[in-house]
């Protein structure tokens, strides 16, 4: 079978056989002219009124399914909007294939139609030129993957989709059992127990495209079931498998976009990336890092920073360049509202100018603003824009006015990318809500050397060989070495207050398993949608899965999910109590 082709200038004179949909048909004094369209694009048919095929050619509605034969010619009139703007088919024969009905919208990527109409269709949907490139995309991005690993003697395996609860910490989607009453499989979070058996198993570098299920709230970037590219390797060290991760991301990028990924990814620390930039995932495409100002306020006499700095708490600042003119106090308390979100109580500004002004000018001394102007390199029209509070607050909600600012002061290039790896993530991280530390990762990762014996001592100050890749502000994927010592294993465990029935009933056949000679592993996932969407330049996650379901979890097209028949629900031996 021939491969799909676009033609071009280059083929004027050629004759042609194409099949398609009708994207347009539009009488223009006697000529028709017919927009036909498949996946190699778009390109215009032209059939005049002595054709014996004209009649036809008038009857044809968009949607229908059609072949026309021809000859390549160059246009009259070049429209250089279109791909194929230079050429037309001069039609000598036109066969309708199949009819179509109406369509509720056009199949146009300047289409108006909702985004609930359009997953309602989402066949229809899925013809339009954006979304089908999204998914040639997609295509050439597992198979620079698969042709990347395959070269260097990675096996590829499934794992199963009925499984037991696994650790990743969101919530499991369940699967009642029919032959076992009351009993029930969870969909997998991540392969991420299988992955290491694997291990344990002597396949030393395996990999898996996995589809993972999360029942966790939706946001634009990320959905109930995605699809990740799972990587584990054995007898490895931290280098070894962030070497290998780079390398891959580097080759995909190279393959699909032809651009030069520079190796090694710079290393930033998880705690360097919270104070810079009030986030693990910092963007880094434009500048304006979180400064720390606690130290020059440390006289202050403004009795908000005082308190805070009383009660052993931090003041930090953005600092926005030759902009100060552009906020009115209507967009700073904007700006206020917006980071409130992420627990920050005030939002005090400065604007630099002949004479200081802002929300707490009048609270400055000339001292703090002699030496804010020298941490600051302030200039006139500068504005600098000031949160106070408990270090998490400040830094997170920082962190989230900084990427609002980089957004709508257009401080990022659409085009760059810019990768990094965040490392030495802490251990554990605090939930208020249960009490108790939670494994930040999941609880089979491996601590750094020198904390293993703070484990059940000093929780807090415990960090992890874990690492994520970060794209453009994206977690594009990340991993950890895992524990392979039962003992270290057992001790971790502990530290986050499972018993050992809870261990036993979790855990326990993975337990049992590392007792058999497992060797050292590590790995990691990349999220394959979040790659593709960010390759594909969109923040929609939708536009990069076949069939997404919506922000509430519903899949539009086929009205999942649903009742079922009483019928099945009492062969499960399952009633609903609404
Ligand atoms: N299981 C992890 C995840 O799905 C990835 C890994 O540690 O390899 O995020």
């Amino acid at each position: 079978m021939e491969k799909f082709k676009t033609y071009s200038i280059k083929d004027v004179g050629k004759k042609v056989e194409i099949k398609g949909w009708v994207n347009t048909v539009r009488d223009l004094g006697g000529m028709i002219f017919i927009n036909i369209r498949n996946r190699s694009g778009i390109i215009q048919a032209v059939i005049k009124p002595e054709n014996k095929y004209y009649e036809l050619a008038e009857s044809l509605k968009s949607e229908y399914v059609v072949s026309v034969k021809g000859t390549i010619r160059e246009r009259e009139q070049k429209n250089p909007k279109m791909k194929t703007g230079d050429i037309e088919i001069d039609v000598e024969s036109l066969e309708l294939i199949n009819k179509s009905l109406d369509i509720p919208f056009q199949i146009s990527d300047n289409t108006t139609a909702l985004e609930d109409t359009r997953l309602k269709y989402r066949y229809l949907d899925l013809r339009r030129e954006s979304l089908q490139s999204n998914f040639i995309l997609r295509s050439k991005i597992m198979k620079s993957a698969r042709d990347f690993l395959n070269n260097l003697d990675f096996i590829e395996t499934d794992t199963p989709i009925l499984c037991k609860s696994t650790p990743e910490g969101a919530r499991d989607f369940l699967v009642p059992s029919r032959v076992n009453h009351g009993k029930f499989y969870a969909l997998p979070q991540s392969p991420q127990i299988y992955k290491q058996l694997l291990m344990l198993s002597g396949f030393e570098r395996y990999y898996q495209v996995a589809r993972c299920f999360r029942d966790e709230d939706l946001r634009a970037d990320r959905q109930p079931e995605f699809t990740q590219l799972d990587v584990e390797m054995s007898f490895v060290d931290e280098d070894d498998v962030m070497n290998l991760c780079e390398n891959l991301v580097a080759s995909i990028f190279k393959e699909v976009k032809g651009l030069d990924v520079k190796l090694p990814l710079m290393r930033m620390k998880y705690d360097d990336a919270i104070k810079d930039y009030g986030s693990d995932k910092p963007d880094l495409r434009f500048g304006m890092k979180i400064q720390d100002l606690t130290e020059i306020f440390k006289n202050t006499t403004f009795g908000v920073f005082k308190t805070v700095l009383s009660e052993g708490g931090v003041i930090n600042a953005l600092v926005v360049k030759n902009n100060a003119d552009k906020y009115s106090r209507k967009d700073l308390d904007k700006l206020l509202d917006y980071i409130k979100k992420y627990g920050a109580k005030g939002l005090a500004n400065i604007k630099i100018g002949e004479e200081i002004t802002g929300s707490i000018a009048t609270f400055l001394s000339e001292e703090e603003i002699k030496e804010l102007k020298e941490k600051l390199s302030l200039e006139n029209n500068d504005l600098v824009l000031i949160v106070s509070g408990d270090y998490n607050t400040v830094k997170t909600s920082l962190g989230a006015l900084r990427c609002k600012l980089g957004h709508d002061l257009n401080l990022i290039d659409k085009d760059d990318y810019k990768l990094l790896w965040v490392t030495d993530f802490p251990l554990f991280e605090w939930s208020e809500l249960e009490g108790r530390y939670l494994a930040c990762h999941h609880p089979f990762t491996m601590p750094k050397d020198e904390d293993v014996d703070k484990l059940l001592t000093d929780k807090g100050a415990c960090y992890s060989k874990a690492y994520d890749i970060v794209i453009n502000g994206y977690e594009a994927g990340g991993g950890s070495i895992r524990i392979h010592d039962p003992e270290v294993q057992k001790k971790m465990f502990e530290a986050l207050e499972l018993t050992d029935e809870d261990i036993k009933e979790k855990f326990g056949f993975f337990v049992d398993a590392l007792k058999y000679g497992c060797p050292p592993h590590g790995g990691f996932a990349i999220g394959l949608d979040r790659l593709t969407m960010l390759l594909a330049g969109t923040d929609n996650i939708r536009d990069v899965i076949a069939f997404p379901k919506t922000t509430s979890g519903q899949d539009l097209m086929c009205d999942a999910p649903n009742y079922v028949d009483d019928s099945q629900l009492e062969e499960l031996k399952i009633k609903t109590t609404e």
